[in-house]
């Protein structure tokens, strides 16, 4: 080819659409039919003249779709990818124009500039159907022309915006990346960095679009992948397997069919907004779904459903768990108990019971509601109306300067409950908009997460009994409040720039398997106790020992044990009244040691900074803990606890602990839930802001930003609650 790239235009489009009366109309006899070499699939090629310039064109074979399933797919795409139309032209039949977008939506994900041709407008006139040329424009970013390809109409506005599409695009627009659903994403961001680390075919496709081909298993791309290299080949396999293997016994079905069903979703919402006026056929394959939505996403009934959903789920969550907290609650009191008696006193007792048992058992001792809570949310995804959820908010977000795509990015991170900011942050790779994924990036991490939501459990437990699903409900709801204020901040003053237009995905509403919920349940609730038992362990020990060294000195300690001897000596006192004062003496020998322990230093050191909060130094430890992992906060404060104490009851639940001291009240509860919710993000989401954002930067900012954010509104509360 000696013409520029912008001079050659390739025609696509269904089976019938009218590509070849395009084509022929352009070409006039100025035309060759040929086969694709190697292929006896026809190819015509041929040159068009417009304001004086010559075309090269090429006529496509007209498919359904890209998935090389026949012949004339492999070939269209083979064109697209080697030959490199500098832009296609998109002949549509705009009778049946969501079927036709099916293969334009492909295109998209493969990074090709199109214009949307809308051809047979005479029919589609005929038969009543109206079309908003402005909103199919905004809502795909495509150039759109009405088209009569039979009369010719249109046809040089069709092949004048191709030329222009070229020039302004070079042959390649920004692939457009659908969401698949959590399950389907997860693969691709998995598998994606492997494909471009390998650079597997990546000369020819973006590196996601190749994901995708893998999960969609297309032989084609399977088979030249395996060609290229065959050990990154096996690894793209596995994890395909593993998603099938997944959707299989979780929804029974399979990859592709989720794909197809999102990249409809996708289409559907493109048609909506007063696109398309009059096509009945459009509302045939989700007729069910789409009276839902009517209700579902209603303007006004949508948002009051949803926070309906929400306060039925916490409600629920809470009512049924307390019920298993109290038994688990007991397991570790006994526990506690029995193994403090049966071992020896000394630092390996209190290693286990106040390091191990006291700290990493009030982590689990929340597993049952936090397993309820997933199986909610575990349902709420598996029956589509999790994406109705981000569709409701979209308007909302809008107004704060984030991207309609920024809410599954929150909802991850625990936006609903009990997610996680790592994948969350993650997650805000499907943002195309730099600056409007950066702002996702930092505002995510203010959502309850899983490890958040024990803090919040024990003190909503021990202070506003009578109505404990409120006061959780609102924690959520500041947490949003919160990300979306910081987000509007950011968005007018360091990260200025405009909002990109966002269509939403919609797929088709399912009824959730049981043993699917019961699959993701468990997935999640296994994470969450694989994580109490191995990072969570890890640095309650570290604490546990920063806690208890380097202890009293001996001077102390024998001040403490002539103490006692007084007591024991006195002949005067009974023998209640003698452990009574014994038992004062140890709790104060305990303080003491915490006292001067190095935690209780740096406690200590940095109490006048969180005096106005309202914060004791034993809790400071737990906060500073907390950076390393939000359960630590939790796990801190029962050790704390049971370091501190030793009269006979050290073995009772935290929260009880917590409601006989008089030191705590409701302001100190709720300026504590405050600084939980907002203060720095833990260690892991900070080094992947670090990896996703690429600057150190950010990761500061969220540390310190977030930091005094928290401290400052924490400050407040306390001050108005005390
Ligand atoms: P291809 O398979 O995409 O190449 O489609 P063709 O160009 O062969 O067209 C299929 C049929 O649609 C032919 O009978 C055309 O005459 C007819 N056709 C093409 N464009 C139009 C149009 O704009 N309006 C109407 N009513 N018919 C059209
Ligand atoms: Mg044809």
């Amino acid at each position: 080819m000696t013409l520029p790239a912008n001079h050659f235009i390739a025609i696509a489009g269904n089976p019938n659409s009218g590509k070849t009366t395009a084509f022929n109309r352009y070409t006039g006899a100025r035309q060759h039919v040929g086969n694709y070499p190697g292929i006896t699939v026809e190819q015509k090629q041929g040159y068009a003249h417009l304001d004086g310039i010559e075309i090269s064109l090429v006529d496509l074979p007209g498919t359904y779709s890209l998935t090389a399933y026949s012949m004339e797919e492999v070939v269209a795409r083979r064109v697209l990818a080697d030959d490199r139309p500098g832009a296609v032209i998109d002949v549509i039949n705009t009778g049946v124009l969501e079927r036709n977008l099916y293969l334009s939506v492909q295109m998209m994900e493969m990074g090709i500039p199109l214009v949307l041709a809308l051809n047979m407008m005479d029919e589609a006139k005929a038969h009543g159907i109206e079309i908003d040329y402005k909103q199919l424009e905004q809502n795909t970013g495509l150039p759109c022309v009405p088209m009569i390809a039979r009369k010719g109409d249109g046809l040089d506005e069709a092949l004048r915006s191709a030329v222009e599409l070229a020039k302004k695009t070079n042959g390649r627009i920004k692939p457009l990346e659908l969401s698949f659903g959590p399950d389907i994403d997860a693969a691709l961001l998995e598998m994606t960095p492997i494909i471009e680390e390998a650079k597997l075919l990546t000369d020819r496709h973006p590196a996601r679009w190749i994901a995708t081909k893998f999960l969609e298993a297309d032989e084609d791309v399977i088979s030249l992948a395996t060609k290229a290299d065959r050990a990154t080949t096996e690894k793209l396999n596995k994890i395909c397997s593993k998603v099938a293997t997944h959707l299989n016994t979780t929804a029974k079905t399979y990859p592709e069919a989720i794909i197809a069903d999102y990249r409809y979703g996708w289409i559907h919402s493109v048609l909506s907004n007063g696109v398309l006026k009059g096509a009945d056929e459009l509302m045939e394959r989700t007729v069910f779904s789409d009276k839902l939505d009517l209700v579902l996403t209603h303007k006004v009934a949508g948002p009051v459903i949803l926070i309906a959903v929400l306060y039925a789920m916490y409600f629920l969550t809470i009512e049924i768990g307390n019920y298993p907290l109290e038994w688990i609650n007991s397991l570790f009191d006994w526990l506690h108990r029995s193994v403090g008696s049966v071992m020896s006193e000394g630092p390996l007792n209190s290693l286990i019971t106040d390091g191990i048992i006291a700290g990493v058992g009030g982590v689990l001792s929340f597993v049952p509601l936090i397993m309820i809570m997933f199986m909610f949310l575990a349902v709420l995804e598996d029956s589509g109306y999790m994406a109705r959820v981000a569709y409701i908010m979209d308007r909302i977000f809008r107004l704060f300067g984030l991207h309609g795509a920024s809410i599954m990015p929150f909802i991850i991170a625990g936006g609903i409950a009990g997610g996680c900011a790592v994948p969350g942050v993650m997650g805000a790779r499907t943002l195309r908009s730099p600056k409007e994924r950066l702002a996702t990036i930092l505002t995510a991490p203010f959502m309850t997460c899983g490890a958040k939501i024990p803090v919040f459990l024990l003190f909503v437990g021990v202070f506003f009994q009578d109505n404990r699903t409120s006061v959780l409900f609102l924690v959520t709801l500041s947490g949003w409040a919160v990300a979306l204020i910081v987000a509007r901040i950011l968005r007018w003053t360091i990260i200025k720039g405009e909002p990109t237009p966002f269509v939403m995905e919609l797929p088709p509403y399912r009824y959730p398997v049981l043993s699917g919920v019961l699959i993701h349940t468990w997935e999640r609730t296994w994470q969450y106790i694989k994580k109490a038992g191995t990072v969570i362990l890890g640095i309650s020990i570290l604490l546990w020992a920063a806690m208890t060294y380097p202890g009293l000195t001996d001077e102390a300690k024998d001040n403490y044990i002539s103490q006692r001897e007084v007591v024991y000596n006195n002949s005067a006192l009974t023998d209640e009244q003698k452990e009574e004062q014994i038992v004062e003496i140890n709790n104060t020998e305990a303080k003491d040691s915490l006292d001067c322990s190095l935690a209780g230093k740096v406690g200590k050191a940095v109490a006048p900074l969180t005096a106005l909060s309202g914060f004791d130094w034993q809790t400071n430890i737990a906060l500073i803990g907390g950076v390393a992992a939000k359960e630590v906060v939790i796990s801190t404060l029962g050790t704390a606890y049971s370091l501190g104490e030793v009269d006979a009851d050290a073995s009772e639940a935290l929260a009880d602990k917590i409601k006989k001291d008089s030191h705590w009240t409701k302001a100190n509860a709720i300026s504590l839930m405050i600084f939980t919710l907002l203060y720095s993000p833990c260690f892991v989401t900070l080094m992947v802001i670090k990896r996703e954002t690429g600057k150190w930067r950010w990761t500061f900012f969220s540390l310190f930003f977030n930091l005094a954010l928290a401290l400052a509104l924490s400050t407040v509360a306390y001050q108005m609650f005390k």
